[in-house]
């Protein structure tokens, strides 16, 4: 074998290596080495050619075929129809950077409009409760008779409004007035309210010093729970009166405080403990004083949830 041989075998193997690297297994075939080449025929079998995934090879590639008809051909033409080792060196990253960098530039040169567009303004979102320029007095107005929702006309005796120091640290937001409310038209006056003093009383303030309202103002027959449309209807009003009031900390007393003012639906068992956003507000949900009348084993929670809220409080002086 010359010397032309061997080096054609060598680089007959050497791009056979480079089809391998793109995927093309089917010519997967040994090559001689160099000098046998001549001498030694190939033992092949259709049994032996394993069939392979063909992946589609890259449109460069498609665009270098070489003459089929090998009598044609010119000798070294397949060689040459491949890409040189030099040049199919993956690009370093630098030079990807560059070639990036230029395909901007150019794309900039070629449509400057595009590449001046303005980025599109980012909706902010307050982290804090907005100004508000309503006023307690304004709100109560625009509440009026309210007959937004079934409630009115479902025997309550008054509309229970928001009470207490509208300049307040902290607020307490109930469910909806019970019996004792709708008579006297004030909110937690009733044995539940009386125990949501001693609650307040417990760390270090007095009820006069707090506010108290609820989601609803109109007492629910026989006490039941607000459905959906009813608190969505009322709602709006204790969430201005916030706005108003702008409280340290709210405590949502039972789930239905705590879903409405944090739209969320996790068990207030689940919620109670932890401080809880609204609007940059501190929130904690604690069990609702009723339900602490029918289970007082709950007080003890309640009492590591208001340790929170004074503590929170103390510290924020
Ligand atoms: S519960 Fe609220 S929305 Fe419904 S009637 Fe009473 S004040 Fe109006």
């Amino acid at each position: 074998m010359n010397s032309e041989q061997t080096n054609l075998i060598s680089d007959v193997r050497e791009h056979v290596r480079y089809m391998h690297e793109l995927g093309l297994e089917a010519l997967a075939a040994d090559l001689p080495v160099a000098g046998e080449a001549v001498a030694r025929q190939p033992e092949r079998s259709s049994s032996s050619i394993q069939p392979v995934e063909r992946t589609a090879p890259p449109p460069d590639l498609k665009a270098q075929r070489f003459s089929p008809d090998p009598e044609k051909r010119k000798p070294g033409e397949r060689i040459a129809a491949l890409p040189s080792l030099a040049k199919r060196q993956r690009p370093q990253p630098e030079k990807q950077e560059k070639d990036d960098e230029n395909t901007v530039l150019m794309m900039a040169a070629s449509n400057p409009a595009e590449t001046e567009k303005e980025e599109p303004a980012l909706i902010e979102v307050s982290p804090v409760l907005p100004e508000s320029t309503d006023t307690m007095e304004i709100i109560r107005a625009d509440i009026g008779d309210c007959t937004r929702c079934p409630l009115h006309a479902q025997g309550r005796k008054q509309i229970v409004h928001t009470t207490g120091n509208f300049n307040a640290d902290l607020m307490f937001i109930g469910e909806a007035p019970g019996a004792d409310e709708d008579e006297q038209g004030l909110p937690f006056v009733g044995r539940a309210g009386q125990l949501l003093t001693k609650i307040i009383e417990s760390i270090g303030l007095k009820r006069e010093e707090v506010c108290i309202g609820n989601i609803n103002r109109c007492r629910p027959p026989g006490n039941r729970k607000p459905e959906p449309e009813e608190t969505a209807a009322c709602r709006p009003f204790i969430l201005r009166e916030v706005a108003v009031i702008k409280p340290k900390v709210i405590v949502v007393l039972g789930a239905t405080a705590a879903h409405n003012l944090l739209q969320i639906k996790t068990p207030i068992s689940h919620l109670r403990g932890n401080f809880h956003d609204y609007f940059g507000v501190k929130v904690m949900p604690t069990f609702h004083p009723a339900y602490l009348l029918r289970d007082p084993h709950k007080k003890r929670e309640v009492w590591e949830d208001m340790k929170k809220v004074r503590d929170y409080l103390n510290d924020a002086k």
